[in-house]
């Protein structure tokens, strides 16, 4: 059953792609972790090393909320109570940002997806673009070196920059300065240590059955990161294994 499955799956992507022919190349790598495990900084590397741009589904939702928009109003008190917007919210705000011309060559994905349902929903979403995800990489932490770099973390309160920073392993030049766009620099809302626990309790309870999805799909690579390593070590593992696996 499975087989015949994925068979029609596959004459369905190469339907779609006739019609999306400029998307053709597009690779869309999805990057999983758990809060603060380094994947905006990963993913920032990697954009400048694929040549494909980082889509920081983070920071889509918190403009999205910030923004005087429907979703914004309904959503914005229950997120800032430490919620999370429903699949069908996320997948329709998801469709909106992937179907912009700057994703033409694909995206690396961070923050999307968090449940098995969106990763279904950006499986057939991609499909429908004659696209597909070329891997997902579990960026894999413990517990007590996440607790750490949480605390000292610092983002960009620029919402089109927001790059983060680590008072330990990643310090701005200038202190409180943003390197990249000379912003002030803060500690987010959602990291401070109620929000860090209901946030690391929600991602141990979804993330468990994506990654066995995505395992399933023969997609998941685990890279293990470490803050005595740093995020560099993590990038080196992360470039190796796309590697491995394209090959
Ligand atoms: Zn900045």
């Amino acid at each position: 059953m499975e087989l015949v499955i994925s068979f029609f799956f596959e004459i369905w992507i190469q339907i779609a792609r006739v019609f999306h022919w400029s998307r053709r190349n597009a690779r869309f790598i999805v990057l999983l972790g758990g809060p603060g495990a380094g994947k905006g900084t990963l993913a920032a590397m990697l954009a400048k090393l694929l040549g494909i741009p980082h889509l920081n589904f983070g920071n889509v939702i918190r403009r999205e909320i910030k923004g005087d928009t429907e979703i914004g109003r309904v959503w914005g008190p229950k997120v800032k109570a430490g919620k999370l917007i429903p699949d069908s919210v996320v997948l329709k705000l998801l469709k909106r940002e992937l179907l912009k011309p700057e994703y033409i060559n694909g995206a690396i994905l961070d923050g999307i997806p968090r449940t098995v349902a969106q990763g279904k929903g950006l499986r057939w979403l991609l499909a429908s673009l004659g696209n597909r995800i070329d891997s997902v990489i579990m960026l894999a932490v413990s517990p007590e070196d996440l607790q750490e770099r949480l605390a000292l973390r610092r983002t960009c309160v620029n919402g089109t920059c927001a790059r983060s920073f680590h008072l330990k392993y990643l310090p701005p030049k200038v202190e409180n300065v943003c390197d990249h766009c000379g912003s002030a620099l803060m500690q987010r809302d959602d990291e401070t240590p109620e929000a860090i626990a209901t946030r690391m309790k929600e991602f141990d309870l979804t993330s468990t059955p994506l990654q066995s999805y995505y395992k399933w799909l023969k997609l998941l690579i685990v890279v293990v990161s470490t803050n005595a390593a740093g995020p560099e070590k993590a990038l080196e593992d992360v470039l190796f294994a796309l590697e491995e696996s394209s090959a």
